[in-house]
């Protein structure tokens, strides 16, 4: 299990998150869902150790990492707008986390060629990103993340930027590698649609804090107040 106790955040002295328990079980695929400004991100860059914690613990399994710094991290993350190298090839892409691990020249091929499999690139590994789809630069993205093994896949919202069609097709591609790897993931959305659709549990935040954690039909047909119940009825 990923457990976060007591999460709290301050931006200056203004309290974004405050006294936050999320747990997420191993295997499973969570929604950090709601509004903007709510936290998503926050808690996110928490997990990933980009940001400190102002308060509260982070475990991995029995494991504490409030304190490891980002790199040290079991976590692979996919961010929105993907951030691939533009001067490397789609292979030295995915490769990357690879190269500061000492691997040798084949181990790294190895498992550049089985991620690519993995995640259905393997006849674009020559490429650069701007030689790609949005589609298929989310696909090398997902690979890059995953190469590591990582115990934890975080996703921010990494649909925003494609097209309606492909991102009906990404919902499916991302949950069909997060199943057949059985990775642990995390993915924030302000899509209702998109986590109900993708996720094991949705964790409903709003103003810095969780409302409601269930399953999308638990949600859906028990909402625990007017906010979630509007906001699982109105698509944005
Ligand atoms: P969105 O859906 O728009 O991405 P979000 O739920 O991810 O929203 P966060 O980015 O986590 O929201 O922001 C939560 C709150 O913290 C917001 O009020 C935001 O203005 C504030 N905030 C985020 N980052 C900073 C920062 N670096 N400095 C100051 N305030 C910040
Ligand atoms: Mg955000």
């Amino acid at each position: 299990d990923l457990r976060l106790t007591k999460f709290t955040k301050r931006f200056g002295d203004v309290t974004v998150i405050d006294k936050m328990d999320l747990t997420v079980r191993s295997g499973e695929m969570m929604a950090l869902l709601g509004p903007s400004g709510c936290g998503k991100s926050t808690t996110l860059f928490a997990i990933c150790g980009i940001h400190k914690m102002d308060g509260g613990t982070l475990h991995f399994g029995e494991e504490e990492v409030t304190r490891l710094p980002a790199q040290q991290r079991p976590v692979g993350v996919v961010f929105q707008n993907y951030a691939l190298y533009p001067h490397m090839t789609v292979a030295q892409n995915i490769a990357f986390p690879l190269r500061v691990q000492r691997k040798t020249r084949s181990e790294i091929t190895d498992e550049v060629g089985r991620m690519a499999e993995l995640v259905q690139i393997s006849n674009l590994l020559d490429r650069r990103p701007a030689q790609l789809s949005g589609g298929q630069q989310q696909r090398v993205a997902l690979a890059r993340a995953m190469v590591r093994k990582p115990d934890v896949l975080l996703l921010d919202e990494p649909l925003a930027n494609l097209d309606a069609k492909l991102r009906l097709e990404m919902r499916s591609e991302i949950r069909r590698i997060q199943r057949e790897t059985g990775i642990t993931a995390i993915l924030v959305t302000h899509d209702q649609v998109e986590a109900m659709s993708m996720c094991d549990r949705i964790a409903l935040m709003k103003d810095g804090g969780i409302v409601q954690l269930d399953t999308p039909m638990g949600m859906y047909t028990d909402p625990a107040d007017k906010f979630v119940a509007g906001f699982l009825g109105n698509p944005p």
